[in-house]
């Protein structure tokens, strides 16, 4: 990566040079020039050797960061991506085998999955395994206004990776390219032409990747995005192994904040089995950021571990953002908190135990929020559960129309989320319309059948809660003292009034 600062030695050199002719032709006398110079090269290296005046090192450092020690065994649950991709590199562990069968070298692996899932981890933990020489970029690096310039930082790219491992003696190398949609896009035949440079010169250097070169590269990329690459990137002899990332389910949760929790002290009761039933959704780097927070909490209380409360709290952080000092007034809380009853006392009646606790802290956005248990992490969802989560997203409006006859502002993101099921349900068959494309739908027949779903469910939400007027009341008055109510509050009140 060879840019204006790259330069800085010969530019430092000319220079150099014009001032000595400049001086001999003004008349100083040679000894003193010769003494000045001396001193100006000890400046030099002196502040070189720390970093000063070096001029260009540090975009190549960034190209060239040389992975932290860091293995297969430091990244938790992921436990079929680290076997496809262990299957993968013992391409490059067991080559004279592969080389006696004849088999093509691997160049390319293609990690696919939502950010902070491990992608770059497992390409780290890749480059131990394989006892490569590591080099990583980010395909945003590559887009330039200036035709060719990607270009040849993909040319760089390659020939750092190949002088990385020469000098650490390795056979391997691993090139590492992070959001590589940022360069593999699919070419539009000519109207972005450094694009598309930049893209072609990958692809020659994928293919001038021989198997008998001394050193032997192998890249590995990460997208969101597979489905914008170019075809050409991902034909045979180029990214022709695809690895799936996903989010962690609930073990491989537990497992991640167990890896995270090993430089912190835990309390006794601690729980991080209970966090990772509570973080359904969570990728590793948000359960990364729940355990920095929860030590974050620990300290600002100078509280020698990390409890239950820390862990909750920072959860809460990390789902809804950081808390608020916002001035509200009493009504205003008064009414958010029958708001958020409402969800609440809907979902423990239609799913009990399900309700983690309710808060009515301001956080990001929210004025109050109900964090649920989530169910078992479930990936699919019948009839009855979809209804069921409509009717607590509808929850907090229905409150509202009980207790102040009318809704409020506070409603609006619940009711997205209503429509979304809805949409839901009539994409997958459950509408009264039956199995139907969404194209062949018109708009009077998803607005009527979007109206009678929820007009249905509407009535039923009211029945429910009109039924815990005096639940709702109790309540109140405990969630508006203390803030927040827990899942066995909220319960225990519940059983009382039955
Ligand atoms: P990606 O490349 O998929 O966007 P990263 O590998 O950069 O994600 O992960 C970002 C951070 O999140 C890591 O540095 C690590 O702290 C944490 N992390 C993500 N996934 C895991 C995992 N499976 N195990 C442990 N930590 C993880």
């Amino acid at each position: 990566m060879r840019k204006l600062n790259d330069y800085g030695k010969e530019i430092g050199i000319g220079a150099a040079i014009v001032v000595l002719v400049f001086l001999l032709y003004v008349g100083l006398p040679p000894a003193i020039i010769v003494m000045g110079l001396l001193m100006f090269g000890a400046i030099f290296l002196f502040t070189r050797g720390r970093g000063g005046l070096a001029m260009g090192t540090a975009g190549k450092r960034a190209a060239t960061r040389k992975p932290e020690f860091l293995t297969f065994e430091d990244i938790g649950g992921q436990e079929q991506p680290k076997r496809e991709l262990t299957e993968a590199l013992d391409f490059l562990v067991y080559r004279d085998k592969i080389e006696k069968l004849g088999i093509r070298p691997l160049k390319g692996i293609l990690l696919t999955g939502p950010p902070g899932t491990g992608k770059t981890l497992l390409a780290k933990a890749a480059a131990q395994y394989t006892n490569s020489a590591f080099v990583a970029a980010s395909g945003s690096e590559f887009v330039e206004m200036y035709v060719g310039v990607g270009a040849g930082r993909i040319r760089d790219l390659f020939k750092e990776a190949r002088q990385q491992a020469t000098k650490l003696k390795r056979d391997n190398a691993i090139i590492f390219i992070d959001e590589i949609d940022g360069i593999g896009g699919k070419r539009d035949g000519g109207q972005h032409r450094e694009y598309d440079q930049t893209l072609n010169q990958l692809l020659t250097e994928m293919d001038g990747v021989q198997g008998d070169e001394s050193v032997r590269i192998l890249l590995i990329a990460a997208t969101n995005r597979k489905e914008l690459l170019d075809p050409a990137l991902l034909r045979p002899g180029r990214f022709d192994r695809h690895i799936q990332v996903d989010l962690p389910d609930k073990s491989a949760r537990e497992h991640i904040l167990k890896l995270h929790a090993r430089n912190k002290p835990l309390s006794e009761e601690a729980s991080l089995a209970k966090v990772a039933e509570e973080t359904f959704g969570f990728s590793g780097a948000q359960l990364e950021s729940v355990m920095n927070e929860a030590a974050i909490y620990a300290m600002r209380e100078k509280s020698e571990t990390l409890n239950n409360v820390h862990l909750s709290q920072a959860i809460d952080k990390v789902m809804m953002g950081e808390r608020m000092d916002r001035e509200t007034t009493r009504e205003e809380r008064e009414r958010v908190a029958i708001h958020e009853l409402g969800h609440a006392i809907v979902a423990e009646s239609v799913r009990p135990e399900s309700v983690a606790q309710v808060s009515l802290t301001p956080r990001g956005q929210a004025l109050g929020y109900v964090r649920h248990h989530p169910r078992q992490d479930s990936y699919l969802y019948s009839l009855d559960v979809l209804e069921q989560q409509i009717m607590i997203a509808l929850g907090g409006a229905v409150a509202e129309e009980i207790f102040y006859g009318g809704r409020s502002t506070g409603s609006r993101g619940d009711f997205d989320q209503a429509t979304s099921i809805v949409r839901t349900m009539i994409e997958s068959g459950m509408s009264d319309l039956g199995i139907v494309h969404p194209e062949a739908i018109t708009q009077e027949q998803w607005s009527g059948e979007n109206a009678k779903i929820l007009d249905g469910l509407t009535i039923r939400t009211r029945e429910l809660l009109g039924k815990h007027k005096p639940t709702f009341e109790r309540l109140l008055s405990i969630l508006i003292r203390e803030e927040t109510l827990s899942g066995e509050q909220l319960r225990d009140q519940i059983q009382q009034a039955a």
